[in-house]
């Protein structure tokens, strides 16, 4: 099955009803958007030539377009590379040229900053909402093309925290698992709910789309292009029932906005990609009351491996209510899930291992990596290079990615659990610890502080929460901490600073 369907039938059974929405404004309905679809698949097959199986980029800041582009590529039974539009011009040339896209749809001006680092492969590059972009769309339709499940949908290029990025390999099965798995387990929508993407639609909110077009809500895209709390509580509070998928960092943002919001005008806030501290977690639960949800995935199995849902967050008077709260969830009904040894044997509960997960959800592979998809795939499983362990009730906290492990003395220490530590001291923003190789103790810890707090006062509280050996041996004070475009933070670029630090001599 093509998960373009969902859109063919949306233009049918809910046709006037509202599709695509640009801050309060209906842009389209679904009559019209399955008509706008068809249309441009028809010119991207008969126009453009291209074949079943072909890549076509979007190279696009969040648009009411980006709904448009994602199904007419799908409905041609071709592939989509998304790709982030705050990347630089180099590194978009590397996706277009690794991905083998013959046709680029690009924002204006991100048009310009691709032409000189454009490959040779790339055929068209097309400006969105430009003359040609507008000619395509007066094409003939053209009906959905047939395609089997296991056919290349959307190639997703991982954020690359280290290396290069590399292209997980989406069918349309792993689309329709993660679609049933949002609807099933984190936020069922009903028709006429919105979902708000003021994260990039290259990423996860982009993977939300397709469930409210299956099920008639409405995807809508901020007016302002940047992410402004003002704008976004505006957004909850004309939209229907309107949920939004956020990185920890923009929650933070919200909760810490003067602007106001009737928080019963919120369907769902999720929340993902990135650890939220138990400290941060609170005070949105204290805002927003009963209405957020935590999920944790990776491009690589788009999504969904846990989430924690909205039922756990709010049920304060649990006993393990605040445990809970630091963790990332159950499975989700679709995924096997397990935390394994370095053979991939089961583990059990309260020990710390590799998150390993099975499901059709998975990619098929990485797009012309073998060697990585080898180690990343074995056996039907997963390998996420996530450390993690259950605990008996099946609740899943992850600790931190392998390679941020710090081993000292022999013994691991996980940087996620002094941070959270630290970050319980009212002067400390944002934390983020790491090892620093030493001579005696192999690594030792240091944290890396955003904010104003005496050493002294960090160490007491560590000392007061976990054990001497965790502590940190130095703390650095920064203004700000290193991210990637997806606001997550850069342990690897910290390492190299501290190991410049540790050169020049302090
Ligand atoms: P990406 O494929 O770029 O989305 O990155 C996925 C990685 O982000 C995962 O392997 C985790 O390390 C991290 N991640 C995703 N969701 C969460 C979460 N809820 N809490 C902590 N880390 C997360």
């Amino acid at each position: 099955m093509n998960v373009a369907v969902w859109l063919e039938r949306a233009g049918k059974g809910f046709g006037d009803r509202p599709a695509v929405g640009e801050g309060t404004r209906v842009v389209l309905d679904y009559a019209a958007l399955a008509q706008r679809a068809a249309r441009l698949a028809g010119a991207l097959c008969n126009d453009l030539g291209l074949k079943p199986g072909d890549r076509v980029a979007v190279v696009a800041k969040n648009s009411p377009d980006y709904v448009t582009l994602l199904h007419a590529i799908w409905h041609a039974g071709l592939a989509a590379v998304p790709a982030n539009a705050k990347l630089h011009g180099a590194e978009l040339g590397y996706i277009l040229e690794h991905s083998g896209a013959r046709v680029c749809f690009a924002s204006a001006g991100l048009d310009d900053a691709i032409s000189p680092h454009a490959p040779k492969s790339l055929e068209r590059l097309i400006r969105i909402g430009g003359k040609d972009h507008g000619a395509l769309l007066k094409a003939d339709a053209v009906a959905v093309t047939q395609c089997d499940a296991d056919a290349l949908a959307w190639l997703f290029y991982t954020s690359g925290t280290t290396g290069k990025p590399k292209g997980a390999m989406l069918t349309h099965r792993s689309l329709k698992e993660a679609t049933y798995a949002y609807a099933a387990d984190v936020d069922p929508v009903a028709p006429g709910d919105a979902i708000l993407h003021a994260a990039p639609m290259s990423h996860g909110s982009g993977l939300y789309i397709m469930a409210h077009v299956a099920l008639g809500g409405v995807n809508v895209v901020p007016e302002s292009g940047s992410f402004e709390p003002e704008e976004i509580f505006g957004l909850f509070h004309h939209w229907n029932n309107a949920s939004m998928f956020a990185a920890p960092t923009m929650i933070k943002r919200l909760v810490d906005s003067d602007a106001d919001c009737d928080p019963s005008r919120v369907r769902t806030l999720i929340w993902g990609g990135a650890p939220m501290y138990v400290e941060d977690a609170l005070k949105a639960l204290d805002r927003f009351g009963p209405r957020l949800a935590q999920i944790y995935g990776q491009g690589e199995s788009p999504m969904t491996i846990t989430t924690l849902p909205k039922a756990d967050i709010a049920r304060r008077d649990h006993p393990r209510w605040r445990e809970r709260l630091g963790s990332v969830g159950r499975a989700y009904s679709c995924v096997d899930v397990i935390v394994a040894d370095s053979e991939g044997r089961p583990l059990p509960p309260g020990e710390a291992g590799e998150i390993l997960v099975r499901g059709d959800v998975l990619m098929a592979g990485y797009w012309n990596n073998p060697d990585a998809t080898a180690a990343s795939l074995k056996d039907g499983w997963l390998w996420t290079g996530d450390v993690g362990s259950f605990d008996d009730d099946g609740y899943l906290t992850l600790k931190d990615r392998s390679k941020d492990v710090i081993i000292s003395g022999g013994s691991n220490i996980y940087p996620r659990e002094v941070e959270e530590v630290l970050l319980e001291h009212g002067g400390v923003r944002e934390v983020s610890v790491i090892g620093r190789p030493d001579g005696e103790w192999g690594e030792v810890v240091v944290a890396y502080v955003v904010g104003e707090a005496a050493p002294g006062e960090l160490d007491a509280l560590c000392l007061s929460k976990i054990a001497r050996f965790k502590r940190p041996k130095d703390y650095v004070f920064i203004d700000a901490l290193p991210k990637n475009n997806y606001g997550k933070i850069l342990k690897t670029e910290l390492r190299q600073r501290d190991a410049g630090r540790a050169e020049g001599g302090r």
